[in-house]
């Protein structure tokens, strides 16, 4: 395989991949996994993928893992693009789509990132593993970690939706719930995991997860035979989607397999935390904590994002800009979204719909765009909502 070292996107150093590696030795920056795309260009096609097996793993050679031996699957990746015929007219919108990750292995595109840490950590040696989650990261992580044989620690806030809590316990996750978000978590487990040793997979502080989230943009990519949509909308918390498939857009360029104009990203938060949104209109390269942060889209309520400046890059880098959606409005959409395109999406993936009519108000999209919007989960883990 192709993997050649971590970068850190900070400072630039250079740190080994065969050793376990966190976050930056000397900043604490994000680490980025690098490829020799030279030789990912020389030995792989777009051929050569039409005989794969249809899950993220077809893109083996832009991934980290080495020994195909070490894959933790549960057949994650290759979901659906739907075009949306009932309600993108209405909008004025032709070419509206849905990529819908509510079809993957424990509900949410969680799945992706895990799917490629857990394996890593398998190849590693890595026997033990931690996160802070508000909630799909832990489920997503539990899964992976049990059929790895790892043992498993997820913290999450004490209001996370009780199916998500059920799904890591269902999975035998050690659960510890948490007052406050999280970012509240996310103290505790830096510390705890330093003190036992145990591996830190919460949201870039680790270079893995991303790389399992790239595969979205390889499968937008691919599905739209190697073109790519005018506009992107996903729905931001810790930012693992954005930067991800930023990353897989640079690398796909790089090895010659698109070319021309990338996708401008619209990043949509709930107005109970859009710290990404503030940031946008404020002109600043970081985040400022967002106080008090609650909204029903338990994935965005994440108050300050470990990896925002990485967020913000992508979203300027790309021309693009950041909406936030009202917690009712989210529910509006949510409810549209199944009774007329029969699709029971989760809260976060229904706010992307929801910001298409303040898009089109401040001319953020024109009329024969194509215009793909992310669905991340499940409507199913929120019975709660619907109620
Ligand atoms: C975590 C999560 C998000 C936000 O994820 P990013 O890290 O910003 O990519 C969106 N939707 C759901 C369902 C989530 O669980
Ligand atoms: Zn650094």
């Amino acid at each position: 395989m192709f993997l050649s070292d971590l970068e850190c996107t900070r400072c630039g150093k250079r740190q080994n991949a065969k050793s376990v590696q966190t976050v930056c030795d000397d900043c604490r920056g994000v680490l980025f996994a690098r490829y020799d795309l030279d030789q990912v260009a020389k030995k792989s096609s777009k051929q050569a993928l039409g005989s794969r097996a249809r899950s993220m793993w077809r893109y083996r050679e832009l991934l980290p893992v080495k020994e195909e031996s070490n894959i933790v699957s549960l057949g994650e990746g290759f979901t659906p693009i739907l075009h949306l015929t009932n309600v993108g007219p209405k909008l004025g919108l032709k070419n509206l789509l849905m990529k819908d990750d509510g079809l993957i292995p424990t509900g949410t595109f969680k799945a992706r990132g895990m799917a490629s840490a857990i394996s890593k950590c398998k190849e590693l040696g890595v026997k033990k593993v931690a996160v802070a989650t508000a909630g799909n990261a832990g489920a997503a992580m539990s899964a992976y970690a049990s059929r790895a044989g790892l043992e498993t620690h997820v913290y999450m806030p004490k209001d996370t939706p009780e199916p998500i809590r059920l799904e890591s316990k269902i999975y035998g996750a050690n659960i510890t719930l948490v007052d406050g978000t999280i970012s509240d978590a996310g103290r505790i487990v830096d510390e705890v995991a330093a003190k036992n040793g145990w591996m830190n997979l919460s949201t870039m502080k680790e270079p893995y997860r991303v790389e399992g989230k790239k595969t979205m943009g390889l499968e937008i990519a691919e599905q739209l035979n190697w073109t790519l949509p005018d506009v992107i909308v996903y729905p931001t918390g810790g930012g693992t989607g954005i930067v991800g498939m930023w990353k897989a857009f640079e690398e796909l360029e790089k090895i010659g397999w698109i070319s021309g104009k990338r996708p401008r990203l619209v990043s949509v938060q709930s107005s109970g935390c859009a710290p990404v949104v503030k940031a946008i209109q404020d002109g600043k390269e970081v985040c400022d904590f967002w106080e008090g942060a609650q909204t029903i889209a338990a994935g965005l309520r994440v108050p300050k994002p470990y990896g925002d400046y990485l967020i913000l890059k992508a979203i300027r880098e790309s021309e693009g800009t950041a909406v936030e959606v009202t917690d009712q409005e989210i529910l509006a959409a949510m409810r549209t979204l199944a009774s007329k395109e029969g699709l029971w999406v989760c809260p976060e993936g229904a706010a992307t719909y929801a910001s298409l009519s303040k898009l089109r108000a401040t001319k953020g999209l024109d009329d024969d765009e194509t215009v793909l919007l992310y669905n991340t989960g499940s409507g199913i883990l929120y019975p709660d909502i619907i109620a």
